[in-house]
């Protein structure tokens, strides 16, 4: 059975001040390095390829690595797609690596080495999604879109319609566009509803004593439970992604292919796990074989 979502509450009493918001966001907003003055648009959507499923801490040091290193789209297309793999490291989730040097050659070779500024264009190149074309016309060129994550979702779910939690909806982009300031703001309102959801409004325990907004319909309800099931943390440990990613080190580790041998050893428990793993790199076109049987990253299997 379908799960049948509650009825957003009629416009009038969707509200989040702005003002309260900004202020606090003023005051405390954590210093991002994708956030300064004189970042580019192509370093804020690397920052957003890299923090669409892993947490901030573990981006940074790569993300200041990688922009130092390929400060443009161009610079990142002509890198090669092995170098692309083994700057990624152990970020995680790998196809994004071979996303994103896609998305840098076509925006290299297709828009002038500029990245599109309206969300239409953002959502034509390769591994851009919904959430990130908004987040990068908003965040890079102060477009006034409604950008939607998870924290922004959750934030807007307890404070606007007293609600835990709310799945994700096709009504989210309209919630959340009637929310924004019609000014020169929306874009700074947008990062700080973000900011409150990631720091604040946390999905296991909210921080209410310190939060900003004076009204919240969840917490004047007396916090009434999620209706549907809370989502389990995704395990890694014993996971296909697990041993792909230990099949990737000993390729990053090596700068010309390697046996299947060197392969095999890292993971001896579950040896149709393992291979069921290589098959996958292999089908991504983030590993290749060569003429020999070898087994090399992307572009380097001769
Ligand atoms: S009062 Fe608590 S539940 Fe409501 S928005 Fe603030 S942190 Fe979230």
């Amino acid at each position: 059975m379908g799960v049948i979502l509650p009825e957003p509450l009629p416009e009038s009493t969707v509200s989040l001040d702005a003002t309260v918001l900004l202020d606090w966001y003023d005051r405390e907003q954590r210093d991002l390095p994708w956030r300064r003055p004189g970042v580019s648009a192509w370093q804020i959507l690397v920052s957003e390829f890299m923090l669409q499923q892993t947490p901030v801490a573990r981006v940074e040091p790569i993300w200041r690595d990688w922009i130092a290193r390929w400060p443009t789209p161009s610079a990142t297309a002509a890198a090669s797609q092995a170098d692309v793999l083994r700057a990624w490291g152990k970020l995680g989730y790998p196809r994004r690596a071979k996303r994103l040097h896609e998305c840098a050659t076509t925006i290299a070779t297709d828009h002038g080495d500029e990245v599109p500024d309206d969300v239409d264009t953002l959502l034509t190149l390769p591994g851009v999604g919904v959430y990130t074309a908004r987040a990068v016309a908003c965040f890079a060129y102060g477009k006034r879109v409604p950008v939607v994550d998870t924290n922004v979702r959750r934030v807007v779910a307890r404070a606007v319609h007293g609600r835990a939690d709310s799945p994700a909806s096709v009504r989210d982009l309209a919630d959340v566009e009637a929310l924004l300031p019609n000014d020169e703001r929306a874009p700074r309102f947008s990062v700080a509803v973000m900011e409150l959801g990631a720091t604040v409004c946390t999905a296991r325990s909210p921080k209410c004593g310190i939060c900003p907004l004076g009204a919240c319909a969840w917490r004047a309800a007396g916090y009434p439970p999620a209706t549907t099931p809370a989502r389990r943390p995704q395990r890694f440990t014993g996971t296909d992604r697990q041993v792909r990613g230990r099949l990737l080190d000993v390729l990053r580790a090596n700068a010309s292919p390697v046996p299947r041998a060197e392969l095999d050893v890292v993971w001896l428990t579950d040896t149709v796990q393992r291979d069921r793993a290589l098959l996958s790199l292999l089908s991504d076109g983030l590993v290749e074989q060569t003429a020999d049987g070898l087994f090399a990253l992307a572009g380097e299997g001769g």
